[in-house]
């Protein structure tokens, strides 16, 4: 495959440049693709400024990828060229693990992270800030005729990570589900979670969002800056996602959950927080974390956000403007996620 063009950051105080990268051809059992867009995860934004440890450097983030098949490997069966596809967080596994066998593979011992990890070729890996991705079949996404390219991308990682926790603690009709944090995460959180028949609540920091948190499908929305107003809600939510990604004050939340209730992470505060477990141990409440989903809940994902006519809100930007975005996201002032139009790269 020739070089193809890819956004690239070379320190953890750097701004983007646009170096060219090589991917490989693909093999018997793989498919090439050019990418049409590539979200902008908060993870990006983390790994980026070796906020999680220290980045590979030069560094092509990018794990909510969206395009079209342009070559399959002599082996592929479950693709073809013109196919619309994506590719989330991880890029291979072992496939013969407990994990593995449990559709798990995220959790894989030897799974490869779609950038900044050492791929079976052993180089490091090149995320979706490029013009082009190879993949292993099985590692890929079939991405419904409904879905727009530029809406689905951000469900490779936003919407599974919020999907997989709302099914696994069955959000559903006659459940109470509580979304804390309106950004990436927590916007897919509410459309899924109303989707699934749940009765949505949003606990957001401010009302700023209120009307799009109902426009989202929340029947309530309450401000954590308001504390007072949080009442009425204690001891009354099956079910917590919180996406927050900054520390925060656990214990008001927790005193939020019903009996059995449960608190669940998927943002990932930079420092310890604390545990008052007399919160937990009153009524059985439970604490837990999710990490995105395998690849058949992806897919099962994406063909139930099909299915409800639901999608990421996004807002489409150039290459160019990957650092200003950054900042945006940081700021909370994305609405609500960013995806950087794969056509401007080579500008
Ligand atoms: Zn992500
Ligand atoms: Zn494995």
């Amino acid at each position: 495959m020739p070089d193809v063009t890819a956004y690239a950051i070379d320190s953890p105080t750097g701004s983007f440049e646009r170096p060219t990268v090589t991917r490989r051809d693909p093999g018997p059992t793989e498919i090439a693709f050019d990418i049409a867009y590539a979200g902008i995860c908060h993870s990006d934004i983390h790994t980026a400024r070796s906020e999680w440890g220290p980045a590979r450097y030069p560094l092509v983030p990018g794990h909510e990828i969206a395009g079209v098949v342009t070559a399959v490997g002599s082996d592929v069966t479950r693709f073809a060229v013109g196919d619309r596809v994506g590719v989330g967080c991880f890029v291979d596994s072992c496939g013969d693990c407990d994990d593995c066998n449990a559709g798990q593979e995220q959790f894989c011992s030897q799974s490869i992270g779609t950038y900044n990890s050492i791929g079976r070729d052993g180089k490091p890996t090149v995320g979706g800030y490029s013009t082009a991705f190879v993949v292993e079949q099985d590692y890929a996404l079939r991405i419904p005729d409904s879905l727009s390219l530029e809406s689905a991308a951000p469900l490779l990682c936003a919407g599974i990570t919020t999907y997989s926790p709302l099914k696994r603690y069955g959000a559903g009709p006659g459940k109470r589900v509580g979304v804390v944090g309106l950004g990436g995460l927590g916007h897919m959180a509410v459309q899924i979670s109303a989707a699934l028949g749940a009765e949505t609540i949003v606990i957001s920091r401010t009302m700023s969002k209120e009307a799009d948190g109902r426009k989202l499908g929340a029947s309530a929305y309450y401000a954590t800056s308001d504390p007072a107003s949080l009442k009425p809600l204690r001891n009354s939510l099956d079910l917590i996602i919180c996406t927050v990604s900054d520390n925060l004050d656990l214990d008001p939340l927790l005193a939020l959950l019903a009996t059995d209730g449960v608190f669940v992470m998927v943002g990932l505060p930079p420092t310890p927080v604390p545990v008052n477990f007399g919160r937990l141990i009153n009524r059985n409440r439970a604490i837990a974390g999710s990490n995105i989903g395998g690849i058949a809940e992806t897919q099962e994902m994406l063909d139930f956000c099909a299915e409800h006519g639901l999608s990421a809100w996004v807002e489409v930007i150039s290459g160019q403007e990957i650092d200003r975005a950054y900042d945006d996201v940081v700021a909370s002032k994305v609405r609500y996620r960013y995806v950087i139009d794969a056509a401007t790269l080579d500008a």
